[in-house]
Parts: structure tokens; sequence; C-alpha cells
């Protein structure tokens, strides 16, 4: 995919396209930011770039190469990826053995055009050995050669290995640009879309993969409406029953908290502005200023922090029954006796 569809990531465009244009490309890139904001697909569109027979500062989309690269097919352009090796076999950090090939491949040259593209994904759980290797290649890459390194943040990277490549920052996609590519690239509808954007947090390749999934968001917000209202009416026997439910789909509690989350937000929002535009929830507005009406803006805003803490309580691994166990008591004990229904 040519850079003139994808999502726009300024910096990234400006940069890349500038380079291009200017034919002063770098031989190692460092593509630096959050999952699913387009780190990949800007890094393919910059191999399809630099590999297209048209030359320029985009791919033409249309000639051999660039239809190569479009069914990953392309000889000149490898990507190695932590998760699986050629084999199949898992993997959870991209190894020294992957790093050799790769450095085997680079001394080998281009076999098509005048570039060879490697794309080298999670680079920031590469282990120091072949970090190491990695930076002798960058250190002296044979000419025609072009790494782009996809790294998360580079605080775990070898620092030798940061400086000697281009940064390029990656940031989160506004709503409205999330909204426009689920409409145009899926078929979302206007206020499935609108939800699933602000549900993405601004990863347009989470809301694209939820799409995909045939993932229907509406009907999981009514499920976590259900278990809110138990919550924020004190109902403890009936919570602790929500909580041993929601714990034992472990690979979707962060999904059904980060519902929970924009839910709640609204509601503030509604409290405080009563604008259905400035809602994540705009299309349910009618039942955020339900809620607004009868919740207490105190145990709403005691509820928001309980949820932030069950979320870093769980990405520090703890106990899934247990986070949720004390989020529910928390944000029961927070409504005010006499706010009890
Ligand atoms: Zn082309």
């Amino acid at each position: 995919m040519p850079f003139r569809d994808l999502v726009d990531q300024r910096h990234a465009r400006l940069l890349l396209q500038g380079a291009l244009r200017s034919g002063r490309v770098s031989h190692a890139y460092l593509f630096v930011g959050p999952a699913g904001v387009g780190r990949f697909t800007t890094a393919r569109a910059f191999a399809q770039a630099l590999l297209c027979a048209e030359g320029g500062d985009d791919a033409c989309g249309r000639c051999a190469a660039c239809r190569k690269v479009s069914a990953a097919a392309h000889p000149d352009l490898r990507v190695i990826s932590a998760g699986r090796t050629e084999s199949g076999t898992e993997r959870r950090a991209v190894g020294i053995d992957q790093i050799r090939e790769l450095k085997r491949e680079a001394a080998y040259g281009p076999y098509e055009g005048r570039r060879k593209v490697f794309i080298v994904e999670d680079a920031e759980a590469m282990r120091a050995e072949a970090a190491n290797s990695l930076l002798k290649l960058v250190e002296e890459p044979p000419p025609g050669i072009v790494i782009i390194l996809i790294s998360e943040s580079t605080a775990a990277m070898l620092p030798t290995l940061v400086s000697r490549s281009q940064s390029v920052r990656f940031g989160f996609i506004p709503a409205p640009e999330v909204v426009r590519v689920l409409r145009q690239q899926a078929g979302v509808p206007e206020d499935r879309a609108t939800f699933l954007a602000a549900l993405s947090g601004g990863r347009v390749g989470r809301a694209l993969a939820a799409a995909a999934a045939g993932e229907d968001p509406l009907e999981r917000r009514a499920e976590v409406l259900r278990a809110l209202d138990v919550a924020l009416r004190g109902d403890i026997i009936r919570l602790l029953d929500a909580a041993e439910s929601i714990a034992r789909r472990r690979d979707d509690i962060e999904r059904w908290l980060d519902v929970a989350l924009l839910w709640v937000r609204d509601v503030l929002v509604w409290q405080e502005a009563g604008d259905p535009a400035a809602l994540a929830n705009a299309d349910a507005h009618a039942e955020v200023a339900a809620w607004a009406g009868r919740a207490n803006p105190a145990a709403l805003r005691a509820a928001a922090a309980a949820i932030e803490a069950a979320k870093a309580d769980l990405r520090r691994n703890l106990n899934a029954r247990l986070v949720l166990e004390t989020l529910f008591v928390a944000m029961a004990s927070s409504v005010p006796v006499r706010g009890r229904s």
C-alpha cells in the first residue's frame, strides 16, 4: 500500500518521503511508537517506494516490483519478526540465528533492484547478543541495504543501535481519522465506527482487527453496562459473580475494562458538559444522560480511578479474578449510602 493510502503519520511521512525525494536514504531507520498505529504498514510503504521501478517519493502501486511487495513476495524485502521463524517455531524475541541469516542475505545484496530492505519487528525485545550482531551490520552496511527496526520504545534497546539509526516517531491516530479508516477500509457503520475508534485509543490497527473479527462492540458494551450498574448499586454478592465470570475470559479483560472506562468517563463528561459530540459513546447519548442523572459524580470518579488501577494491576500480571473483585468492591464501597437504590 503506497503512502497516499495510509493513515496520516505526519512526522514519518515528511521524513521518509523527503528522503525518497532527495535520494538521501539512510541505511538504518528506527520506527518508534505504540503498536497498532501504522508502524509496520508505513515500513512496508517505504520499502515499496524504495523498490518501485518508477522511483519518486511514493510507490506507483502498479509495476511488477510494487505488486510483489503487495503480495509479500518481493525477494528484496524481508520481514524478521519475533513471533515466528521460517519453521513456525514459537519464539519470544528476534534471535541471534535470525540476525545471522539477515546478515548473510545482506551480504549478497539486492536480487532485483538497487536496494534490499529488511524490516525487523519487536526490536525492543531483542537480546544483547542479537542486538550486538545487528549493530555491526548497521555500522558497516553493505551497499544498497536499508534496515527498518520497529520498536515500542527505545528504553530497552542497545543505545548504540538507537543512535546509529535514523529515528522516526509514531503517535496515536486522532479518533476522526480512525473513524474514516474504519468506514472506508472496513465498511463499518458510523455509530459503531465512532465507538470502536474511541475504544482503540488511537490504535487504528486494533480497531481494524476488531472490525475484521466481526466483533460487535455495542453488544459488548451492553454487557459491560449491566455489570457496572450492579457495581454502582453496591450489590456485593452479584458483583463477585460478575467478577468471576469476566475473569474466566482472560484475554478479554483489558478490553472489558476499556469499555467500562469509556462509559464512566462519558457519564462524567455529560454531567459537566451535556454535549453528545464530546462522547465516545455518542450513539448512546440518551443512555449516558440517564446514567448522568442518577449517578453520583464522586462515585463515578472513584470508579474511573479504580478501573485505571485494575488495568495497571493486570499489566503487572496479578491474578485476574482478584483484580476484578478488588475493582468491584472499590466501586461498590464508593457509592454513598443515600445514593443506593
Ligand atoms: Zn511501482
